[in-house]
């Protein structure tokens, strides 16, 4: 029997936390001194198998992997190849990732012959010297590269930007033109109160997406368009360039009715929602027995509890329902 919540919406997509580590450290996600998780603590590569598949088996066809940085994690090619099995019996559709992009020269054509047909690299800037300062550790000239060699791979390119206000604003137009000239779809993200510090000045970074779209309009004419994925993005058409735009509006409540998801940490907790603190331990489960049937009693009893919606709010100026885990930890 597939998954269904308590209301109605079947969850069949699994996004999935490898790690916690990365080789960046976002401003908007990281503290620059990160702790991180004991190796203990984490899913081993057999693990991973092992939950995802069982998720595969209980009706979830499309799986996103992502971290901290997924492609930082050792061996998790061998994680990916054991995923292509499920490619190859249809029991999945999609199998796919969300990178920095630091780590793409190396594995691009690894992950094309793992049945990747897509990824979603996080570019914020594309000026080197503000890259250097947002990313705190990364290189833009490495990203570029590895995007560059995706795209010769054969890999179909989605670039994820998060909206900052007073550091990418003045690029909305060079970074959307770049887009279109590389062939690349173009999605905003709005900035999330996630993690434990910074929280103001992630106020102050706060730019809408409703300012950013008006600004587009003043030079391309928009077209909203009625394509839903079940997530938080809304997709438009910029009809001179005929490119699609997405925008990621975590903030508004216009999605929850369709989600279809949920988040799998990498030491196998289960968010239901990426709003609420609520989870479920799936690794104790996994651990006590070599045989499913415990595990997905859990998954079933964790699905049984996905609420309804979330509880993030910007409004004046004070942040509600602020969540203390951190994006690489629940796997954006
Ligand atoms: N390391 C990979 C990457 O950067 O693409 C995958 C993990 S990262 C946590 C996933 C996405 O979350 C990235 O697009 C990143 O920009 C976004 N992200 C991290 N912290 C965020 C925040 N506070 N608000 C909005 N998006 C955030
Ligand atoms: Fe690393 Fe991605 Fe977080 Fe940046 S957003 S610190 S690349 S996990």
């Amino acid at each position: 029997m597939p998954l269904i919540d308590p209301f109605a919406r079947p969850i069949d997509y699994l996004r999935v936390s490898v790690t916690d580590r990365c080789d960046f450290r976002c401003v908007y996600c990281m503290a620059e001194n990160m702790s991180f998780l004991p190796k203990a603590e984490l899913l081993t590569l057999e693990e991973l198998d092992r939950m995802c598949s069982t998720f595969i088996g209980m009706g979830v066809k499309k799986l996103r992997i992502t971290g901290g940085e997924p492609l930082v994690r050792k061996g998790i090619m061998t994680f990916f190849e054991g995923m292509t099995r499920h490619l190859h019996s249809g029991a999945l559709n999609e199998l796919t990732l969300t990178t920095n992009g630091s780590q793409l020269r190396k594995f691009a054509e690894d992950l094309v012959a793992c049945g990747v047909k897509r990824v979603n690299v996080s570019l914020d800037t594309l000026d080197a010297d503000k890259f250097a300062q947002i990313t705190r550790w990364g290189r833009l000239a490495q990203v570029l590269d590895g995007i560059e060699a995706a795209k010769q791979a054969g890999l179909h390119i989605k670039i994820n930007v998060v909206a900052l206000k007073g550091f990418n604003e003045d690029e909305l137009f060079s970074i959307t033109d770049w887009c279109a000239a590389q062939g690349h779809d173009l999605t905003f993200i709005e900035v999330m109160p996630m993690g434990d510090l910074g929280n103001e000045d992630r106020i102050d970074q706060y730019w809408p997406l409703s300012d950013l779209r008006a600004r587009l309009r003043e030079r391309f004419t928009v077209t909203e368009l009625d394509e839903r994925s079940g997530g938080p993005a809304r997709y438009v058409r910029l009809e001179e360039t005929g490119q699609k735009l997405g925008f990621i509006t975590p903030l508004t409540h216009n999605f929850c009715e369709s989600c279809n998801r949920v988040r799998l940490t990498c030491t196998g907790e289960l968010y239901m929602c990426l709003g609420q603190e609520d989870m479920a331990d799936l690794r104790a489960p996994l651990r006590a027995s070599p045989d499913n049937t415990a595990l997905e009693t859990a998954i079933r009893a964790a699905i049984a509890r996905k609420p309804k919606g979330h509880d993030f709010d910007y409004s004046r100026q004070k942040v509600d329902g602020q969540m203390t885990r951190h994006m690489s930890h629940t796997g954006g």
